[in-house]
């Protein structure tokens, strides 16, 4: 089968043969979404969030007011004024929640000169200290006119609106939300240029000891599109990317968790890396990828309702493989 590397930000490997067909060129690709853009009508009806009670209480429509607001903000790159406004964002909104949110800022070099750049991290605590980690990234990559309401606006929303469901619940496992920084790449994706804060919050946790205690992490990035199809990520650990697809197939969304494969680096990899079970969620076949008709008009209120419904569904699959042992010790 042919392959082909795909990258400008994130690095995908893509099995499709007709995707490679239909994907023969940026310009044609531009174009493409151009036409859809001019020709789009504004709402069609199954683009409008379903109730919260019929996606296990996740408010697609709460999601989407997130990235709206964070596509006000405008560009969100790495070290910028927008990124440090976003920051602000994240933790009024997440603090609003009553979530318990740890900033946790560090310097690294990059192509463009020493940065400070920051990670948030939401730490709920759990009746058993193992740890199920969410991730996704909340900065935008550097390029003119690019305010990333895909990527990385639909991820960071969900997240969001998944830190508002899951902070006031005691639950069985430990849960963390890290809305991550600096994942993409300042100049082209070559490594080390990439994945900074995902790499930062790695090593952090394999220093303090979280990481031995963490069964599960999952990322979602780039799950806003009208027309969301998401591969399997080959890369990806099995079980949990199972584990994630038949839990998408049972709540009737296997048009939109399909079965092809595709490979993917990003935020994930530092901790596959780390032998930590890890899963990607993300459609990368997208025709705005990365340029500035990723915009508002492009994304689905359902489609940000479908992914969380589908997380918050599978927190508590993965609470009864992992909580059992430490929750037979209490009383
Ligand atoms: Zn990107």
């Amino acid at each position: 089968m042919s392959k082909r590397i795909f990258h400008v930000g994130i690095l995908a490997l893509f099995a499709a043969p007709f995707f490679l067909a239909a994907c023969g060129g940026k310009g044609a690709v531009t174009t493409e979404a151009a036409s859809e853009a001019a020709s789009a009508p504004a709402a069609a009806p199954q683009q409008t969030a379903p109730a919260p009670e019929k996606t296990g209480g996740f408010d697609g429509r709460r999601a989407f007011q997130h990235v709206s607001d964070l596509v006000a903000i405008g560009p969100r790159t790495a070290g910028t004024d927008g990124s440090r406004r976003t920051q602000d964002y994240l933790t009024a909104q997440l603090k609003g929640s009553g979530c318990p949110v740890d900033p946790e800022a560090f310097h690294t070099p990059t192509p463009i000169g020493d940065m400070e750049m920051r990670n948030i991290v939401v730490k709920i605590p759990g009746t058993s200290p193992e740890i199920l980690l969410f991730l996704t990234h909340y900065d935008t990559k550097r390029l003119p006119n690019f305010v990333g309401a895909d990527d990385s606006g639909s991820s960071t929303g969900v997240m969001l609106e998944l830190a508002r469901q899951l902070c006031p619940r005691k639950n069985a496992l430990t849960i963390w939300i890290a809305f991550l920084d600096g994942e993409e790449a300042f100049l082209e994706w070559k490594d080390p240029d990439n994945t900074y804060g995902s790499r930062e919050l790695a090593a952090r946790m394999a220093l303090s000891g979280d990481l031995a205690r963490t069964k599960a992490v999952i990322l979602a990035d780039m799950i806003g599109s009208r027309d969301l199809r998401i591969k399997r990520d080959a890369s990806s650990t099995s079980w949990l990317t199972d584990m994630v697809w038949s839990t998408a197939s049972r709540l009737g969304y296997g048009d939109i968790f399909v079965s092809s494969e595709t490979s993917v680096l990003d935020d994930h990899v530092p901790f596959l890396s780390r032998r930590v079970p890890a899963v990607d969620i993300i459609d990368l076949e997208i025709p705005y990828w990365h340029t500035p008709q990723d915009t508002l008009d492009k994304l689905s209120a359902r489609s940000l309702a479908v992914v969380g419904h589908v997380l918050i569904a599978v927190v508590p699959q993965l609470e009864q493989k992992f909580a059992r042992a430490s929750a037979a010790l209490l009383p």
